[in-house]
């Protein structure tokens, strides 16, 4: 069954050489009892862990079942002492953190006996050794002779065909020594046992062969064999521990010293705490940031301007060479400043205005098309008709949908505080301001008396009418010029004509507290139907068509500019140049007339100035946005049409400082991870110190290097798995106080939220991090020398 052939084994400390065995021959019987005795010093325990594959013999041969061993790997080995042998040693080395019945089911464990088989087999060999009481408890909850009996029902459980006991008795006391000789005698009858002792009358009473020893020499060997004895079907089941087995193993190990493993869990955790109130706030605030744009930014319009601001531009010129501010040169340098401007000219069409009116309509309050048209209006004052300047009311269209009268966006932010919103477009709105004011003047320019002096019922306001005259009735030609037609005389006429287009003011508006879009000035503001049904007969009117035809302003006789290039280059003059004008710089502002403007204000074009869209929400502004973009798919860049978000510009600024925030607010955080990894290094390494007799166990057991490493992994990721938990569950209960106090400083309800995607992904670099930590000394853990480990206390 086994053998020794001239098996060597020397311990070189130093200079010194320590011959343990010295060529040992030995034979031994498949079943048989053999009694090893010499003097303590002698070599026996290094002949039984030399036969157990705990230690390598330097020379010779050990053949097991006919096979050499010489060419066995580290696998071979385990597998051996996982399957052939059980070890029973004189401290009975039992696992301390495990049960009893654990203890037992360790080896099977260990090769991979299913749960059920592996626990009936451990009841079985407790019974056997009279501990089926015990099942439960720990080891040091047993007497010595007590320990002694799992030890052997742990040796016998995997049911192996070899059992080595290392003065098996050393440690009891006489009555319970025969007890433990007893069981051993009784197990020597089917299996082969090699017990070491020094005990010569334990020895010889129970027995059967007895080989003296001596300076790691045989000196005698009361029965010999000489033959070979081979089992049938002998065969070597490889051993692995299962990450399971490992964690089952660590957990308990962690369960003994539940204070520490909580302290160092709180310790790690603290980096994970920082991080996650980081981003738990940073989250809060953007997403404070996005509720904000959503709820009112979102209602800001988008606007498309003849001329739209290109802030993207490439450097200005004088960048571009390199100029320098505040020069001490004495040089002039020549640029053109066309080439500065960053202006980009917007060539609204109709087929543009025709493509904006094929918009999705449920993604718009409302449209508002700013025009240049003057409106010929007239009020009826004290029986006098007057013409109504439209510019000192404020004259202005109130977004709404294209086609379509009724206002979402007026609804939306507008009070009605009497009468009722525009159905038709000769409906006139009144804005009032929060005070419900309107200026003395335009109270005065609408007509509207103030009897008084301070305040007008509504009712005195509601239904008040004023005419619109078309072009044809509203202008005469005189000589070269057209005048209104009965301004010098009687306007009345004007005025009461059956042609006349009747408009009244249908409601008095003022802004909602709560809007943030309320765009309309105080005064009076119409539906751009009106406005395109004036110009529907202004364009064919004589005096448009006299205009078309002349060189100069048909209504006042005076200078046009010759074109737009020279209206945009007298509109840039600096007011300075302007002064000797006698105008100030008020003109400066004023664009001179061309003949564009003149018809314009005339009604002659259907194309507005300028274009501002009210999206329904933040998500319909996407959508606009995404249409809008659309149109310039594959123009050139001069063709393109250009929109101007604001709102958009500020949102995406202040989420970028968030965000820069964020990242490094999460590097100082970082840090204490970094902390953190060198603790649990360290603590990961006092654990292996402690469990050093756990892994020569382990190893006697069958263990593999790597089921060792293994088990300080499993050790590491409960820490980590604890520390990235406990570091969620604080972070959160933190957000709590958190939330309290800036909600107290700035107003905002539950700005830290930690999302469910941010806890999970810290959860799992808390414990890739711990076990990253753990790699280092686990390696230590499994490099030990077994026979060493087994020593150590
Ligand atoms: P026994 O079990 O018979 O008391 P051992 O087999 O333990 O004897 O030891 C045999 C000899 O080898 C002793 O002299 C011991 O000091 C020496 N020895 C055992 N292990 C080591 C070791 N790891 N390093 C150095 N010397 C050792
Ligand atoms: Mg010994």
């Amino acid at each position: 069954m086994l053998q020794l052939k001239n098996v060597a084994k020397s311990y070189v400390t130093g200079d010194f050489t320590q011959v343990a065995l010295n060529k040992v021959s030995l034979n031994f019987r498949k079943s048989e009892f053999v009694a090893i005795l010499g003097q303590s010093g002698s070599g026996k325990t290094t002949l039984l862990n030399v036969i157990g594959g705990l230690d390598k013999y330097d020379s010779g041969d050990l053949i097991i079942n006919g096979q050499s061993t010489k060419n066995f790997k580290d696998k071979d080995w385990d597998a051996y002492r996982n399957n052939s042998v059980g070890f029973i040693f004189q401290s009975y080395n039992l696992i301390s953190h495990l049960s009893i019945v654990d203890n037992v089911e360790m080896g099977m464990t260990l090769s991979g006996v299913s749960s059920s088989v592996k626990h009936k087999n451990a009841v079985e060999a407790l019974e056997r050794v009279g501990l089926k009481d015990h099942l439960h408890k720990k080891p040091n909850q047993l007497s010595g002779g007590q320990m002694q009996r799992v030890a052997i029902a742990r040796a016998l459980a995997n049911d192996p065909d070899i059992i080595l006991a290392d003065e098996p008795t050393g440690a009891l006391d006489t009555e319970t020594s025969e007890q433990i000789m007893e069981l051993i005698k009784e197990i020597a009858k089917d299996k082969l046992v090699i017990m070491v002792t020094h005990n010569p009358e334990l020895a010889y009473k129970y027995a059967n062969r007895i080989v003296n020893f001596s300076d790691g020499n045989i000196k005698s060997d009361s029965n010999p064999f000489d033959s070979e004895e081979v089992l049938e079907g002998y065969k070597l089941k490889k051993t692995s521990m299962s990450f399971v087995t490992a964690l089952k193993l660590s957990g308990k190990n962690i369960l003994t010293k539940k204070w520490r493993t909580a302290i160092i869990s709180f310790a790690s955790s603290i980096g994970i705490i920082g991080i996650a109130l980081v981003l738990a706030l940073s989250n809060g605030f953007n997403k404070q940031i996005s509720s904000f744009e959503t709820d009112t930014m979102s209602n800001y319009p988008i606007t498309i301007d003849k001329t739209a601001m290109n802030l993207q531009m490439s450097k200005s010129s004088s960048e571009k060479v390199n100029l320098k501010k505040y020069t001490g040169k004495k040089n002039i340098y020549s640029y053109d400043s066309s080439k500065d401007n960053q202006a980009h000219t917007n060539d609204i069409t109709q087929k543009y205005i025709d493509y904006l009116n094929k918009m999705d309509k449920s993604l718009l309050d409302g449209v508002t098309y700013t025009r240049s048209i003057n409106m010929n209006i007239l009020k009826m004052n004290a029986d006098k008709a007057t013409l109504l300047n439209t510019s000192k009311v404020n004259f202005q269209t109130f977004p709404s949908n294209p086609d379509k009268i009724e206002s979402n966006y007026l609804k939306e932010n507008y009070d009605l505080l009497d009468g009722s919103y525009s159905s038709n477009k000769t409906d006139l709105m009144l804005v009032v301001d929060e005070y419900n004011r309107l200026d003395t003047s335009m109270l005065k320019e609408l007509g509207i008396d103030t009897p008084d002096g301070k305040s007008i019922n509504f009712k005195d306001i509601i239904g008040k009418q004023y005419k619109l005259i078309m072009n044809n009735d509203y202008y005469v030609k005189t000589g070269n010029i057209y005048t209104v037609n009965g301004v010098a005389t009687d306007l009345s006429k004007l005025y009461n004509s059956d042609k006349a287009v009747t408009l009244k003011i249908s409601g008095i508006v003022r802004a909602k507290e709560s809007s943030k879009a309320a765009s309309l000035s105080s005064g009076i503001a119409y539906s751009d139907e009106l406005a395109q049904h004036f110009i529907n007969d202004a364009v064919n009117s004589e005096v448009v068509k006299a205009q078309q035809g002349a060189d100069y302003n048909v209504l006042t006789g005076g200078m046009l500019a010759t074109d737009s290039t020279k209206a945009s280059q007298a509109n840039s003059m600096k007011p300075g140049m302007n002064a000797g004008m006698g105008s100030g710089s008020m003109s400066a502002n004023i664009a001179p007339e061309t003949k564009d403007s003149v018809l314009a204000s005339l009604g002659a074009t259907s194309i507005p100035k300028s274009i501002a869209l009210y999206p329904k929400n933040f998500e319909a502004k996407k959508s606009i946005k995404t249409y809008l973009d659309k149109w310039n798919k594959g123009l050139k860049e001069k063709n393109k049409i250009e929109y101007s978000d604001l709102s958009a510009t500020m949102t995406s600024l202040t989420g970028g400082i968030m965000n820069g925030i964020t990242l490094v607010l999460v590097a100082f955080a970082a840090i204490s991870l970094v902390v953190s990894m060198i603790m649990i290094s360290i603590i990961i390494y006092i654990s292996v110190l402690e469990r050093t007799k756990e892994i020569g166990i382990l190893r006697a057991l069958g263990a593999r290097k790597k089921d060792v490493s293994r088990v300080f992994n499993a050790e590491t990721f409960i820490i980590g798995a604890c520390s990235g938990l406990m570091g969620i569950g604080i972070a959160y209960l933190l957000t709590i106080p958190a939330n309290s106090i800036i909600y107290s400083a700035t107003e905002l309800k539950n700005v830290a939220q930690l999302k469910p995607s941010h806890a999970i992904t810290l959860v799992i670099v808390s414990v890739v991090l711990t076990m990253l930590a753990g790699i280092i000394p686990a390696r230590m853990a499994a490099k030990k020398d077994p026979v060493e480990a087994l020593r150590s206390e």
